[in-house]
């Protein structure tokens, strides 16, 4: 476990989760937005979300859509936003122009020739490529720029010494100076920059801790530079791991399901996904499946392992399973109710949702695995001949023909269906699944089903007797 500062009081806490949509919610944007959520829940702080849409030519407002809808199914609720970042260009441009009458930046006049030449000497000399800082006012005293080059705005680094954070997950993080270009803030066109909009974007909106994917640890010293150039202390930060595919590649299409609202059509509770996410990289002891609130008292950043961690299909499976058992009957079957009617069933038309998913609740691991295996609650089956035939024959033929007649005066309960049952069997002289398995075959179409006075108890007497009759060609 890493000790960091991180989470040294600041109050009040505001995070932040500042998607770019360019698609869906993948799982490892969930994941990061599930930890600043939590954070901020954790803290009693405020959750912010900020749609980073710079990039307009890979922006749609259905990606937004996607991601506020896998939001929404998480619930992971925000206190403020979203912002959009399109929407705030005046204020960025106001920091640009204050930065330049500051002196904390300057236009530089290179030309896209200069740069290729500049970038090709240094290769060439074995040198990284980088800005020479040719346009820096000190060095273009007395040079007039050129008049058809739109020039870009770039921020003046410092040359030397390093900047460095207590990062709430990797623990310190520097890097020299020297290492660091001076960053174009804003292009030709004067649109700023990406980097430079987060900076202008987490200074209004204050937020105090910065949770995001690891791939921003480079962006962070530019960041940081940024702040206190602008006099201003910037945010703590923490950099979350990659989550990676269960073949340890990175996450992708290619592993299937990857956004969020996939594992929502497949049947996952939101709660079981927030689990899993949760324990992807994070852990709290040996507890694997816990609530939404336990996570939000247990989630710490000292718990999250600095090494990219895996997805697992089969224990996200396990865990759902586990999701489920704790749902009270009622709950579960009033969640199985939009997956029944996507597998085409009337909830309505049958038995208590809730009543089913008590039957079927140890042998489904997904609520559409659960809506499959409840189809015969809601339609009756068509039974081929053949199948009949395989299972109804001279000698239990007459025994499941008396069943039929004693079911219509039977208390219809659970109880009472196997005493018939067996009752039968026993004047037959017959074996008691000689019974149980036509029955099920003949009122439910398949012969693997939960227990089988259970499940007519459910479907109900004039249901089963129909079936029964339609199967047996009684009149
Ligand atoms: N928009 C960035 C992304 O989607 C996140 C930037 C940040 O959190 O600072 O990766």
């Amino acid at each position: 476990m890493h000790v960091s500062t991180f989470a040294a009081p600041v109050t009040p806490v505001r995070t932040r989760f500042a998607p770019s949509p360019t698609g869906y919610l993948h799982l490892g944007g969930a994941r990061t937005a599930l930890f600043a959520w939590a954070f901020a829940r954790h803290h009693g702080g405020t959750f912010i979300l900020r749609i980073e849409d710079t990039d307009v030519e890979r922006s749609t407002p259905a990606a937004v859509q996607a991601i506020l809808d896998g939001m929404a199914w998480l619930r992971l609720d925000c206190d403020e936003g979203p912002y959009f970042q399109m929407q705030r260009m005046d204020r960025y441009r106001e920091v640009i122009a204050d930065m330049l009458a500051r002196g904390l930046a300057y236009r530089d006049y290179m030309t896209s020739a200069e740069l290729d030449a500049l970038r090709a000497e240094q290769t060439a000399r074995g040198e990284k490529p980088r800005y020479d800082g040719r346009w820096r006012p000190e060095n273009a005293a007395g040079r007039t720029p050129p008049a058809d080059v739109k020039p870009v705005v770039r921020f003046r680094n410092p040359d030397t010494g390093t900047v460095g954070w207590d990062d709430g997950v990797k623990g310190r993080v520097e890097f020299a100076n020297s290492e660091l270009d001076d960053l174009v803030i804003a292009r030709g066109d004067g649109t700023p920059t990406y980097n430079f909009c987060v900076v202008v974007d987490d200074w209004d909106m204050r937020i105090t801790h910065v949770i995001r994917g690891d791939d921003h640890v480079n962006n962070t010293p530019r960041q940081i530079n940024i702040f206190r150039a602008l006099g201003l202390e910037p945010p703590r930060y923490a950099h979350v791991p990659t989550v990676l595919g269960e073949d340890g590649a990175k996450l992708s299409k290619r592993h299937g399901a990857v956004s969020v609202m996939d594992y929502e059509a497949a049947g996952y509770l939101p709660d079981a996904m927030v689990n899993f996410l949760a324990r992807i990289g994070w852990a709290h002891g040996d507890d694997e499946i816990f609530s939404r609130d336990e996570f939000v008292r247990w989630f710490d950043l000292s718990h999250i392992s600095p090494a990219p961690s895996r997805f697992s299909a089969a224990k996200l499976d396990w865990v759902n399973q586990e999701h489920m058992r704790r749902l009270p009957d009622a709950e579960l079957g009033r969640r199985l109710v939009p997956y029944l009617a996507r597998a085409g069933l009337d909830a309505a038309g049958g038995p208590d949702a809730g009543a089913v998913a008590a039957l079927l609740r140890d042998r489904a691991q997904t609520l559409v695995a659960m809506a499959d295996a409840a189809w015969y609650f809601y339609q009756a089956p068509v039974v081929p001949a053949d199948k009949v035939a395989e299972q109804v024959t001279a000698a239990n033929r007459g025994a499941l023909v008396e069943l039929h007649g004693e079911f219509a005066q039977l208390d219809w309960a659970r109880e009472a269906l196997a005493a018939a049952m067996k009752g039968a069997a026993a004047r037959h002289a017959l074996k008691v699944p000689q019974i149980m398995m036509p029955m099920r075959l003949l009122v439910t179409g398949t012969l693997s089903t939960p227990a089988i006075d259970a499940v007519l108890a459910l479907v109900g007497r004039d249901e089963t007797r129909a079936r029964l009759a339609r199967a047996l060609g009684l009149p």
